[in-house]
C-alpha cells in the first residue's frame, strides 16, 4: 500500500510549493466533490529514491478561527490527517509561532499520528536560530526547509519514508490468496454505482466468495473464484462490511482510490451514463492511466436510457475517452446485472497483456519488420539506428528499443513504432510502455 503523506499548517506556510516540488506536478487531483468543499489536494510523490513511491495529500489552510460553515470545512481538513500514515505539519520560520500554529498542533497531538515539525522559508536565514523558536510547540525538533528552493525537502522525505511505520501485517493465507489471484478496483466519482457494481460482481450465481478478507487499512481485499479463476476485489467503499452509509463524502476517499488503482491489477473504472463523462472523470481516468494499469470502462446505469440519449452518450464518450482507448468500454447497469458477467472476459485479458512475456527475438524481429516497413530519419547526415528490443517490465508492459541517436527520434516515429507493437502484438486493456536506449 502506498503510504500516505499530508501537509497541514496554517494558509501561506508553503504547502502548495512543497506539494509541487514533492510531486513535481502542476497537475494535482483536487477534490471537488460534493461534501468537500475546501481544496484537498492529492498527488503521487516523484522525490526522493525511485523505488519509493508515495501519496502526497496538501490538506488546505486552516487559519484557526473559522465558523459555521469554515468550522466545518476546516474539520474536513483535518480528517484528511485521519487517513494519512505520517503528517508534516509546516510553519513559517519568518512569521513565528501563530495561534493557528498552536491550534494545529493541539490538534495533531490529539490524533496519535506520528508527525514532523517542518519549520519553512529557512533560505537566508540561519536555519538553527530560526528553528530554535519553534522548540515551545513542544514537538521536539524541528525540521527546517526552504520548500520554494528546494533546501532540505529531499533529506526531509526520505528520512520520513525510511522512519514510515511498517503495515500491518495480514494473515498469511489471505495473503496468499491474494497475491495468486487477478486483483481489481472498481473506482469513480461518488454515486457512480460503485458499491452496487461490487456486490453484483460479488453476487454473481458462478462466484464463490471466501470468507476470510483481508483489510488494508480501510481498503477490504475480497478473495473469490469465478469460473476457476481466482480475483480479488478491492472494496474501497466498504461495502461489504459496512451498511447504511449514505453519505457519499463519507464513504468516497481519494486516498483510497489512489492506493486501490496502484495495488490492482485491472481497474474497473465506472462512470455514470447518465451524467455523462465529466471532467472529475476525466481527470481521475488519467490519474489511473498514469499508473500503467490495465482498465475496463463501465458505463453504469444504462438502464432506462433511451435511444437518443444512449445515442449522444455513446458519442460522447468516443470523443472524450480517445485517451483511453486502449481499454474495453461496457455499457452496463449494475442495478439490474446487465453486462456485467461479460466485463470479465475484458478484465482476463487486460490482465493477460499486463502479465505478458514476449521473447527478445519475437520482440526483436518485429522490431526489424517495422524498421524495414519504415526507416527511421536521418540526423545529422547518419540514419538513427534501431537495432533490437527486450522487455523490460510488467503490468504495464514496457518494451526497451536498443539503437543508436535514439533521443533523436522524432515523436511521430515512436508513436508509428508504438502503434505498430501494439496492433501486431495484439495488446488490450493495458498501456504499454517504450523506453529507448542509445548506445551513443
Ligand atoms: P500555502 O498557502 O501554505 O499553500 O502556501 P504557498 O505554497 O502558496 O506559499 C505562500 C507564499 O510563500 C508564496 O508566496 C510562496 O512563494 C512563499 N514560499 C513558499 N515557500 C517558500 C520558501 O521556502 N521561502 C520563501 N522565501 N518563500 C516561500
Ligand atoms: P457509489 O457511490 O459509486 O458506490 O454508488 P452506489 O453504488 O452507492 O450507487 C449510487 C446510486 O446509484 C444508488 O442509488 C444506486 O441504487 C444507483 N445505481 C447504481 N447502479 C445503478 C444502475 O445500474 N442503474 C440505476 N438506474 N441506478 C443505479
Amino acid at each position: 500500500m502506498l503510504p500516505v503523506i499530508a501537509l497541514v499548517g496554517r494558509p501561506n506556510v508553503g504547502k502548495s510549493t512543497l506539494f509541487n516540488r514533492l510531486t513535481r506536478s502542476r497537475d494535482a487531483l483536487v477534490a471537488d466533490l460534493p461534501g468537500l468543499t475546501r481544496d484537498r489536494k492529492y498527488g503521487e510523490g516523484r522525490l526522493a529514491n525511485e523505488e519509493q513511491d508515495y501519496i502526497v495529500v496538501d490538506t488546505g489552510g486552516i487559519t484557526g478561527d473559522e465558523q459555521g460553515i469554515d468550522y466545518e470545512m476546516a474539520k474536513q481538513s483535518l480528517q484528511a490527517v485521519d487517513e494519512a500514515d505520517v503528517v508534516l505539519f509546516i510553519v513559517d520560520g519568518r512569521a513565528g509561532i501563530n495561534p493557528a500554529d498552536e491550534m494545529i498542533a493541539n490538534y495533531l497531538r490529539r490524533s496519535e499520528k506520528p508527525f514532523y515539525l517542518v519549520v519553512n522559508k529557512t533560505d537566508g536565514l540561519n536555519p538553527d536560530i530560526v528553528v530554535a523558536d519553534f522548540y515551545e510547540l513542544g514537538f521536539g525538533q524541528p525540521f527546517p526547509i526552504a520548500a520554494s528552493h528546494g533546501r532540505g525537502v529531499t533529506q526531509l522525505i526520505e528520512m520520513v519514508l525510511e522512519e514510515l511505520p511498517e503495515p500491518e501485517e495480514e494473515s498469511q493465507e489471505t495473503m496468499d490468496e491474494v497475491e495468486k489471484s487477478i486483483k481489481i478496483a472498481v473506482v469513480g466519482r461518488p454515486n457512480v454505482g460503485k458499491s452496487t457494481l461490487v456486490n453484483r460482481m460479488l453476487g454473481e450465481d458462478r462466484v464463490v466468495v471466501f470468507d476470510k478478507a483481508g483489510t488494508t487499512r480501510d481498503s477490504v481485499y475480497i478473495p473469490y473464484v469465478r469460473d476457476d479463476k481466482n480475483y480479488t476485489l478491492i472494496d474501497t467503499a466498504g461495502v461489504r462490511r459496512r451498511k447504511n452509509i449514505t453519505e457519499a463524502a463519507e464513504k468516497f476517499s481519494i486516498v483510497k482510490t489512489l492506493q486501490a488503482v496502484n495495488d490492482a491489477h485491472v481497474v474497473v473504472f465506472v462512470i455514470d451514463a447518465r451524467e455523462g463523462v465529466t471532467e472529475q472523470d476525466m481527470h481521475m481516468l488519467s490519474f489511473v492511466i498514469d499508473t500503467g494499469r490495465s482498465l475496463v470502462i463501465a458505463l453504469n446505469k444504462w438502464d432506462g436510457m433511451n435511444g437518443e440519449e444512449k445515442a449522444r452518450v455513446k458519442e460522447q464518450v468516443e470523443r472524450k475517452l480517445e485517451f483511453a482507448e486502449f481499454a474495453d468500454m461496457h455499457f452496463i447497469s449494475a442495478l439490474h446485472g446487465s453486462n456485467v458477467g461479460n466485463m470479465y472476459d475484458s478484465v482476463d485479458e487486460a490482465y493477460e497483456y499486463a502479465m505478458a512475456k514476449w521473447s527478445t527475438s519475437k520482440l526483436t524481429r518485429l522490431l526489424e519488420d517495422v524498421v524495414a516497413d519504415h526507416q527511421p530519419p536521418m540526423v545529422k547526415g547518419r540514419r538513427i539506428k534501431l537495432r533490437y528490443a527486450h522487455q523490460g517490465g510488467s503490468n504495464p508492459p514496457i518494451i526497451v528499443v536498443h539503437g543508436n541517436q535514439t533521443n533523436a527520434l522524432p515523436g511521430s516515429y515512436k508513436r508509428y513504432l508504438e502503434n505498430k507493437f501494439i496492433s501486431v502484438l495484439g495488446i488490450r486493456g493495458t498501456p504499454i510502455r517504450f523506453e529507448f536506449k542509445s548506445s551513443e
